[in-house]
């Protein structure tokens, strides 16, 4: 299994580009891709998880790759994100 932002559940090497975002330390983050976590802090720190779910099928349906995987991405998408650590509680 590939590791994955565990914020919006994107795969942390993107079609081949590392996509990690950066801590406080200026360090990579092993835990979450950069559009969610930069310089140590969530871009976005008040989004709920329905408003991450509704922006990650926008991003898999304007992504690139075959139709029919990305149809398979959205339908799978809200329990992947569902198991992402930041919306567990
Ligand atoms: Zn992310």
């Amino acid at each position: 299994m590939k590791p994955m932002c565990q914020s919006c559940g994107m795969p942390l090497q993107l079609h081949d580009e590392d996509v990690r975002g950066s801590q406080a330390d200026g360090q990579v983050s092993n835990d979450y891709c950069r559009y969610c976590y930069q310089n140590g802090h969530f871009t976005e720190p008040d989004i709920t998880f329905e408003q991450m779910l509704s922006k990650g099928k926008t991003a898999i349906s304007q992504g690139q790759g075959n139709p029919l995987v990305k149809s398979l991405m959205k339908a799978t998408y809200p329990f992947m994100l569902k198991k992402c650590r930041r919306w567990q509680k």
